[in-house]
């Protein structure tokens, strides 16, 4: 069965949108993966910690085959394949691969949680979700993607700096 799941993805390092656009490929090569739209890129300054480099972000919507948690190794995988390597929580990062929402699935576990729990904290999250998905429901509030950035308190500013 397919299923509808929303990705986030950032890179804060070397070419940052080439960075999110091998992710991208690399997401689409695999078996039972389809990706069935794609965001502006945006760029953002750092969340957390603020002394490094401004991030690039942009969202996709897949289709799928695969569990939350065989995508949840996809994902590792691309990471560490686009030279990722494990560093402090928040540093620079040639690519980060989050999953936000899947279909109305509500996960919470450990090492996964979706809805991503810092989705409505995030306007660099939230402005490309609310390009592609404006109407998808968060089931942990019932609110809109589009609701959710209305009532995002964050305010760093969110630039589009290419078009998909
Ligand atoms: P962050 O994305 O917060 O900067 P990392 O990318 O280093 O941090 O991810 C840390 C861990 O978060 C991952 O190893 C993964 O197990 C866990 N995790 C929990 N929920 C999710 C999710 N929805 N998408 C991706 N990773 C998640
Ligand atoms: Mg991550």
């Amino acid at each position: 069965m397919q299923q509808r799941v929303l990705l986030s993805i950032g890179s804060n390092l070397s070419d940052r949108i080439k960075n999110c656009r091998n992710a991208i490929e690399r997401l689409n090569r695999t078996e039972d993966v389809r990706v069935v739209r794609c965001s502006s890129f945006y760029e953002t300054s750092p969340w957390g910690r603020k002394a490094q480099p401004d991030f690039v972000n942009c969202a996709v919507e897949l289709l799928t085959g695969l569990s939350p948690w065989q995508m949840l190794g996809l994902v590792k995988s691309i990471e560490k394949e686009l030279g990722r390597t494990e560093g402090e929580r928040w540093s620079p990062r040639p690519i980060d691969l989050d999953i936000i929402l899947w279909e109305d699935k509500i996960i919470d576990h450990e090492k996964l949680k979706v809805p991503h729990p810092l989705m409505q904290k995030r306007r660099f999250v939230l402005v490309p979700l609310a390009e592609i998905a404006p109407d998808w429901i968060d089931p942990l509030t019932g609110k809109t993607i589009r609701e959710l950035l209305k009532a995002c308190k964050d305010t760093e500013k969110t630039r589009k700096v290419s078009n998909p």
